[in-house]
């Protein structure tokens, strides 16, 4: 049946619970699984393999983003991880140059230093910069769009094409937009990822990450293989929680969004604010590409203050938002990406990026943006 996707985000697959008819679907807190006889599991044995709250989680997941398959683990990293568990030493990938710290420190600390994958970073918004870090051994691309924290805007049909075109997989965080607003895997992507613990799940209460991959080459049967291997799995307490965060996400990103952009106009108009990064503007520079792969532009705003001085005073002044990590709950926070969520990437990089002493970033929640505005504009002060 063809399901609208806010139906998606309540129904899933449609399948329920037969045994029982719950209405919201069961948690199965349970490690293993009785079998009825000799050679007659229940499709069910162990919950690192399969966890039916899981499993209902997963399908919707897959669901969502039109995918053959859906996996959930523990933490966005996990899932990350888990991804890069499908290529070898030796093999090379292509990377957005602006990316989440804990991203480039698995793949800078772990990936390159013990297992030797190489990495190159680029600015993905260009085609002839992804062209010229191809190599022999290359063997995928690696993209967040927009980036985390200078909302970066790359464009995934193109950059698709390409990956195509030399037999690359092509890998894209998904984490700020949600399929709610972008669907990688139908504009070309491979492999779509997110941290769940996000916008996904959408409270601040719970870590969770996602992936999600197209039909063909085997990629769902050998990332079950990992998932199951590895282990990294999502509990189903947590699975349950993601299941009921996402239920309300078409509603969060609608209000979410709307409370963005009246937070981006007012700091554009605000004179102690240099510079603001949001999608939606139509001033940024990546606007146009964003409206031609989403349908929407999120509520992640990045802002570089003039003088880094009143950074204290906005962080400690601020009594409804949060000064706090991560991003996408109800809850609106503000975080300082220079030595929080990016301290782990060499400082040279972030210059380059512009993620600098006068940059914060602001997650836009569902509170009424009436108080969020007088919250900034006391803290921000005259
Ligand atoms: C938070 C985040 C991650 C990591 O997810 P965790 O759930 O914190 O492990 C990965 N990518 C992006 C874009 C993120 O914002």
């Amino acid at each position: 049946m063809k399901l609208e996707f806010d139906t998606k985000l309540v129904h899933g697959d449609l399948s329920f619970d037969e045994a029982t008819g719950a209405i919201s679907y069961p948690i199965y807190q349970s490690a293993t699984f009785k079998h009825r006889g000799f050679k007659q599991s229940t499709g069910f044995d162990y919950s690192r393999e399969d966890n039916p709250t899981r499993q209902k989680l997963e399908n919707t997941i897959a669901v969502l983003e039109g995918a053959e398959a859906g996996f959930a683990f523990s933490t966005g990293m996990a899932a990350v991880a888990n991804v890069l568990q499908l290529f070898s030493t030796g093999d090379h990938l292509i990377i957005s140059n602006d990316l989440y710290g804990g991203s480039y420190r698995l793949f800078e600390e772990l990936l390159h230093k013990q297992y030797r994958l190489e990495f190159t970073y680029v600015d993905t918004r260009s085609l002839e910069g992804i062209e010229a870090a191809i190599k022999e051994n290359t063997k995928g691309i690696f993209i967040e769009t927009p980036t985390n924290p200078m909302m970066r805007v790359s464009d995934i049909r193109k950059i698709a094409e390409i990956s195509k075109s030399r037999g690359l997989l092509l890998i894209v965080d998904n984490t700020f937009l949600t399929p709610y607003f972008q669907k990688p895997l139908e504009l070309g992507a491979d492999i779509v990822l997110h941290s769940g613990t996000k916008f996904l799940g959408g409270h601040n209460d719970t870590l969770a990450g996602f992936v999600a991959v197209r039909a063909g080459e085997q990629l769902s049967e050998r990332m079950k293989l990992i998932q199951k291997t590895v282990g990294g799995v999502l509990s189903p307490f947590d699975s349950w929680l993601l299941l009921r965060g996402i239920k309300t996400l078409g509603i969060r990103m609608e209000r979410q969004q709307e409370n963005a952009f009246k937070i981006a106009a007012w700091l554009k108009a605000n004179n102690k604010i240099a510079e603001v990064y949001y999608p939606g503007l139509a001033s940024h520079e990546g606007h146009g590409i964003c409206k031609s792969q989403a349908s929407g532009f999120g509520s992640m705003i990045s802002f570089s203050v003039k003088d880094a001085e009143i950074i204290p005073q906005i962080l400690e002044g601020v009594k409804v938002i949060s000064f706090a990590e991560s991003l996408g709950g109800v809850e609106s926070l503000i975080t300082y990406p220079l030595v929080q969520t990016h301290a782990a990437i060499p400082k040279a990089i972030l210059d380059e990026l512009g993620v600098n002493e006068r940059l914060l970033r602001l997650s836009v929640g569902i509170e009424d943006v009436k108080d969020l505005i007088e919250d900034l504009d006391k803290a921000i002060g005259k």
